[in-house]
């Protein structure tokens, strides 16, 4: 069941979930995502994707069936607390103690009305300051801000007339209002890409509400606590993201057919100004192979609870496409990008320096969600923590079938 597909069943009898989905929901599964943890779609006011799980069946190494939360003393999957958190075992374990054969997740009722919003600012820090004081007044449903390379390379991509009928089309029907949704598409062309143009960092909030004062009021504390920092701009792209949530998945390559591979880190608060400062230096430190190879950086952030900034990084390369992106991005796309030659020697390079950018969030006391293969987990955990997971896992799973390697274990 992908994030899509379950928000489509849903919205067809006015529900939603809490968290709706990673921008990736086209096609990214709930059971992949509540095996790794996820942000996005409904973070700003729900938080991760594990926050929204009540109850988990899941099938163990030996093949029997563990049920958490309110079944687990009989009743039906409308609680996930009783006693100590089962179903939290099995989130983020990117499937390494058992497999999650089905999810429970709570419903709201999907508002009636909502607010989309976009702010430019000129630094890191001031995007760093409107964020962290938009987080703490908890009124949006979703945000994400994104540097000027992101902007560029992702979000400015030559689009047909096809898909910008299509997106009009979906704004018309997912604003409330008789001339509400004309007088925001007017906005959106007036304001165009314009509107966006010249500002290093940008911001984007979805506010949801019951009716369209509760929006607006909502709205209008985030102008409050983002106008300190920076600039209100043209609110093209929320609008189109509220509209259209899941996108077709063509971010998997670079607007130039370059490949791309992500990584972040969960900041806290307290560490956000030293590790850009670290991350700046780093980075001037490969300058020069960056740019001699077309190696570029974008930049995507997001608030994760009043707490944490969550930064990652699409490190972009020219090298040959492989058979996952054939797969996921659709054939017409596919036909328009330019085809790069294999390029091994830099493939390894960029995974060396991601790894070198790991070892630097990790110095800043970042945490990272999907942790695979890739994140170090067992290899940083301290000694008892250590000697938990490892009991946890002899017991579920003996004869490490689940997932080997994974998490380190
Ligand atoms: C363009 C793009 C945009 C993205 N946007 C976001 C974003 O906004 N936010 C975000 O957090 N991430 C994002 N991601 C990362 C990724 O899409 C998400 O982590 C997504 O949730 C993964 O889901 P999946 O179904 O593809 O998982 P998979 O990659 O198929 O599986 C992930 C892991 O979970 C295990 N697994 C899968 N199903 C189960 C199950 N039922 N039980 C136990 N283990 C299982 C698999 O073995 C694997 O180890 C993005 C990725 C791309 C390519």
């Amino acid at each position: 069941m992908t994030w899509a597909a379950l928000d489509q069943a849903l919205a067809a009898r006015g529900w939603r979930t809490p968290f709706r989905g990673p921008f990736s929901g086209a096609v990214a599964t709930v059971g992949g995502t509540m095996a790794q943890h996820a942000v996005s779609h409904g973070t700003g006011a729900h938080g991760i994707s594990a926050a929204s799980v009540t109850a988990l069946d899941v099938v163990l190494a030996d093949g029997s069936l563990l049920r958490t939360g309110a079944p687990l003393v009989g009743g039906p999957p409308f609680e996930r607390h009783c006693g100590p958190d089962l179903t939290g075992l099995f989130l983020g374990d990117c499937g390494a103690f058992g497999i999650k054969a089905r999810i429970s997740l709570r419903l709201l009722r999907a508002q009636a009305d909502h607010a989309a919003l976009s702010f430019g600012f000129d630094s890191w820090e001031a995007l760093h300051a409107g964020m962290r004081a938009a987080a703490l007044e908890n009124v949006d449903d979703t945000h994400f801000g994104l540097d000027a390379s992101m902007v560029r390379g992702q979000l400015r991509r030559p689009r047909g007339i096809r898909d910008t009928l299509g997106i009009a089309r979906r704004i018309w029907r997912t604003t409330p209002g008789v001339r509400a949704p004309l007088s925001q598409l007017a906005r959106m062309a007036l304001a165009g890409e314009r509107g966006m143009g010249g500002w290093p960092y940008l911001v984007h909030y979805i506010v949801e509400g019951g009716s369209r004062r509760e929006a607006d009021a909502r709205a209008g504390r985030l102008r409050k606590a983002l106008g300190a920092h920076g600039r209100e701009i043209g609110n093209t792209i929320p609008t189109v993201v509220r509209s259209q949530p899941f996108e077709r998945m063509f971010h998997v390559l670079g607007p130039a057919g370059e490949r791309w591979v992500p990584v972040h880190g969960l900041l806290p608060h307290s560490r956000v100004a030293a590790f850009h400062a670290d991350l700046e230096r780093l980075l001037a430190n490969h300058a020069e192979t960056m740019r001699g190879q077309g190696v570029w950086i974008g930049t995507l952030v997001e608030c994760v609870g009043s707490g944490g900034f969550m930064v990652e990084l699409g490190l972009y390369w020219p090298d040959a496409a492989s058979a996952y992106h054939r797969a996921v991005v659709d054939t017409a796309t596919m036909a328009q990008l330019p085809l790069h030659a294999p390029n091994p020697v830099l493939h390894d390079w960029i995974a060396a320096l991601r790894l070198e950018l790991i070892a630097l969030y990790r110095s800043h006391g970042a945490v990272q969600f999907q942790l695979g293969k890739v994140y170090p987990y067992a290899s940083a955990m301290d000694q008892p923590g250590l000697r938990v997971v490892r009991a946890l896992k002899a017991a579920l799973d003996p004869q490490r079938r689940m997932n080997p390697g994974v998490l380190g274990l």
